[in-house]
């Protein structure tokens, strides 16, 4: 029988029906010499934080399973936080915690709200977990959320997320939305804060801008937070959510029971025990977003949009073809965003050092000017 057939298998028909058309996920990578792709950290960390890391590592048992809530994870977490540890979810990067907050709170008739153009895995999962996803598409010149439309289509839902700053527009959310959203409709509300860090005073790591402190009082918010960013940990995967004990009982009943791996839990903790470390590289970084965006602005044709987080949004003619030619000419990757809906024209520029951004911004003014 083996070999019979060495075609492979036509699995139309036999995929549930609610995943039929989905195709792995293509982050568009080419190896290139500069990527600022993905909103990464490309700024090195300190020797004594990478350090830490290191030991904590080479020190883990690996013939162990991981402690599967990774409570000593959550527990450090939860004292930078000033919440408890049942306040805490640990998860394979936020997209896990994404994706199981979809599974166990949406489904047929428990319909989430987004506001587009933000961060394309919300509807996604909420496809994948056969829920409604309703659209509040934000002003499309200034990004900016509509209050009232939001509030008024989150009266009928299950599930509110509202990314702060916003993936891949950057705005900033008023915190005044949220109250408004907790206290006229009884939807579940996310704040996703993966880029929060960047967006208050560096030294702070992003506390005067995250609405974390609003969830001991707020039993519906839900606040999603990631080591990838600030912390330059995307390869670790490690994210967590901070909410409500209810919430977080309810994540703990669903997930994958090993899912943050023994190294990645260690890691972690050495990293978050070391945060006050990395305010100096959040510093640079939040530095260099101002002079790129200066240096970005100052060239003919290039729109520049205001951002809190790690990475600038612009428009200029020909997005995709620059994108394209920055790639091959330059060996430098940004995302194009120029077939999404609203962004056309965009790319999206993560932050890099400033060797980087200083080689982003010589290239794009030859090619601004070549294609306009
Ligand atoms: N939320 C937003 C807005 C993001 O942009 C990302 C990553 N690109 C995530 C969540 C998930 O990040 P991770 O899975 O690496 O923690």
């Amino acid at each position: 029988m083996a070999g019979r057939d060495a075609s492979p298998l036509d699995v139309t028909g036999r995929v549930r029906p609610a995943l039929a058309g989905f195709e792995p996920y293509d982050p568009a990578f080419t190896p290139c010499r500069i990527n600022l792709s993905a909103n990464e950290n490309t700024h090195p960390l300190p020797a004594s934080v990478t350090e830490a890391m290191r030991a904590a590592a080479v020190s883990c048992a690996l013939n162990r399973y991981p402690d599967p809530m990774a409570n000593g994870l959550r527990d450090l977490l939860a004292v930078w936080h000033g919440v408890k540890r049942g306040n805490v979810m640990v998860g394979n990067g936020g997209d896990e915690l994404l994706f199981n907050l979809l599974f166990t709170f949406g489904g047929p008739g428990h319909a989430l709200v987004t506001c587009p153009p933000d961060f394309s895995e919300y509807a996604n999962f909420a496809k994948m977990c056969e829920t409604p996803c309703v659209e509040v598409w934000r002003d499309a010149r200034t990004f900016e959320v509509d209050a009232d439309a939001l509030v008024d289509a989150a009266r009928n839902a299950s599930l509110v997320i509202l990314t702060s700053p916003n993936n891949p527009t950057g705005n900033l959310l008023d915190p005044a939305l949220v109250r408004r959203l907790l206290d006229e409709t009884d939807a579940l509300v996310l704040v996703d804060e993966a880029y929060v860090e960047f967006a208050g005073t560096p030294s702070h790591l992003g506390e005067d801008a995250s609405l974390v402190s609003w969830v001991a009082g707020c039993p519906r918010l839900m606040v999603l937070r990631t080591l990838s960013k600030a912390f330059g940990l995307a390869g670790l995967r490690a994210g967590y959510l901070v909410a409500d004990p209810g919430v977080i009982d309810a994540l703990a009943s669903i997930r994958q029971i090993y899912s943050e791996d023994v190294m990645a839990q260690a890691v972690a903790a050495a990293a978050v025990s070391r945060r006050r470390e990395l305010v100096g590289v959040v510093a640079d970084v939040v530095a260099e977003r101002g002079r790129l965006a200066a240096g970005l602005a100052a060239i003919p044709g290039v729109e520049v949009w205001p951002s809190a987080a790690n990475f600038l949004l612009v428009r200029l003619p020909g997005a995709s073809r620059v994108r394209a030619r920055l790639r091959d000419e330059y060996s430098i990757l940004v995302r194009d965003f120029s077939y999404a809906p609203g962004l056309a024209d965009c790319l999206r520029l993560t932050v890099g050092t400033r060797e980087e951004n200083d080689r982003l911004l010589d290239a794009l003014s030859i090619l601004a000017r070549e294609e306009a």
